[in-house]
């Protein structure tokens, strides 16, 4: 039987998704950004992206 091995697989395909491709940081913000706008950023990074647009 399985025991919780599909647990620590979520969880690191997880890690891998929350990665801030600005800063390379690894944030929860990353992932809820990344659903919500569709890009990478952690929240400060997207504040700063906000406030000074390229
Ligand atoms: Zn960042």
């Amino acid at each position: 039987m399985k025991n919780d091995d599909h647990i620590v697989i979520d969880e690191n395909s997880d890690l891998n998704n929350i990665i801030c491709e600005e800063c390379k940081k690894e944030d929860e913000s990353v992932k809820q950004n990344l659903i919500m706008h569709g890009f990478k950023f952690c929240n400060s990074c997207k504040l700063s992206k906000t406030i000074f647009p390229i």
